[in-house]
C-alpha cells in the first residue's frame, strides 16, 4: 500500500488529487485496479467532473445546503458540533475504486478523483493500494 498526504485550507473543500494518486500508484503494469481510500470521518473520496474547477465548488455548496449546520446536532467534539461533517462525508464515501486499462488508470475524459474535506483546514491521508 502506498500513501500521500493532502493539507486543506478550508472547512469543505473538495481537492483535485488524480495526479497525485497517478504518482502514487505507478507503475500499474500487471494491474487490474487502484484502490483510493482515506482514513477519516470528516473527509471522503470521490470521482467527478475535474475540467471544471466550478463542479468542486458547487459540491462544497450543495453539501453545505444539504446537511445544514442549524439541525440540533448531538454529536460535539472539543467543543465544536461537528456532526454535519460526518454526514457530509458519509455521502460522499471513504474509497474509489478505479479500475485500469491499458497500465494507465482508466478514468473518463471529464472525471478525476477528489479528496472530499469537510472538517478543514486539515492534514489529510490518502492510501493508495493496487489490486493485481
Ligand atoms: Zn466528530
Amino acid at each position: 500500500m502506498r500513501e500521500f498526504t493532502v493539507t486543506t485550507q478550508r472547512r469543505s473543500q473538495l481537492v483535485d488529487i488524480t495526479e497525485l494518486v497517478r504518482a502514487a500508484a505507478a507503475p500499474l503494469d500487471g494491474a487490474s485496479a487502484a484502490l483510493v481510500y482515506v482514513p477519516h470521518t470528516t473527509a471522503g473520496v470521490t470521482i467527478n467532473e475535474h475540467a471544471d474547477p466550478a463542479v468542486a465548488r458547487d459540491f462544497e455548496t450543495a453539501l453545505e445546503r444539504i446537511v445544514s449546520e442549524e439541525w440540533p446536532w448531538e454529536h460535539i467534539e472539543e467543543g465544536e458540533e461537528n456532526a454535519p461533517t460526518h454526514i457530509r462525508a458519509a455521502f460522499m464515501g471513504s474509497d474509489a475504486l478505479v479500475p485500469v486499462r491499458d497500465g494507465t488508470l482508466a478514468l473518463g475524459t471529464w472525471q478525476g478523483i477528489f479528496l472530499c474535506e469537510f472538517d478543514g483546514p486539515r492534514e489529510r491521508t490518502v492510501y493508495v493500494t493496487i489490486l493485481r
